[in-house]
């Protein structure tokens, strides 16, 4: 008996470039999430990311979320 729910599903983010050498510009922990404003980058943690997505997104030109691979890595 499966009790797998099909209701939510994501849009997959295949093109990862982040690496652990790209740091969060608040915290420095690792990035997993990058905006794109006035044509430079910001990076951001998972936690910082989600922390500044409504005032980001209102500003950003492109946004890269990765925060996928951190729940793929549970
Ligand atoms: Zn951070």
């Amino acid at each position: 008996m499966s009790m797998t729910s099909t209701a939510t599903e994501q849009t997959a983010v295949l093109d990862y470039r982040l690496t652990a050498a790209d740091r969060c510009d608040s915290c420095g922990a690792q990035a997993y999430i990058a905006a794109e404003v006035n044509g430079s980058e910001l990076l951001f943690c998972a936690h910082h990311g989600r922390k500044y997505e409504e005032k980001l997104r209102a500003v950003a030109t492109s946004w890269h979320d990765e925060t996928a691979r951190l729940i793929e890595s549970l």
